[in-house]
């Protein structure tokens, strides 16, 4: 999508500093992180966000978790604790519309969220 900022950065017309990618999905550091590890897991796939899932996508999803575990456990935040979140719609506070999952990690996580 051509307006579409993660599209960009997927692209590599805009700066992202990533930690990770691979045929699926692109992995890089928030720019207003909330967290001590507050990366986003990006599927190159532009989809808007869960309302726009289907069942072809599911190896996708699970990827994504599969990935946010793993990295979670590399960058020494498993044990303690992390969350994988996804905002859809603006008013569940979704501000870039192509699918993201947030990673969080590194501090007590509060619960509910905001
Ligand atoms: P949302 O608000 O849609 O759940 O999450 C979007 C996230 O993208 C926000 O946490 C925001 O800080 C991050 N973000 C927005 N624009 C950029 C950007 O240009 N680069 C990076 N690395 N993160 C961005
Ligand atoms: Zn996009």
């Amino acid at each position: 999508m051509e307006n579409c900022i993660f599209c960009r950065i997927i692209k590599g017309e805009i700066p992202a500093k990533k930690v990770f990618e691979d045929d699926l999905v692109v992995v890089i550091e928030d720019i207003a992180p909330v967290a001590p590890l507050h990366l986003l897991i990006i599927p190159r796939k532009h989809l808007v966000n869960a309302l726009d899932l289907d069942p072809a996508d599911d190896a996708l999803i699970g990827h994504v978790y599969r990935t946010a575990a793993r990295i979670a456990r590399d960058k020494g935040v498993a044990e303690n604790g992390f969350r994988i979140v996804s905002n859809n719609n603006a008013g569940a506070g979704q501000s870039v519309f192509h699918i993201h999952f947030h990673l969080l990690g590194g501090r007590q996580l509060g619960w509910p969220p905001g």
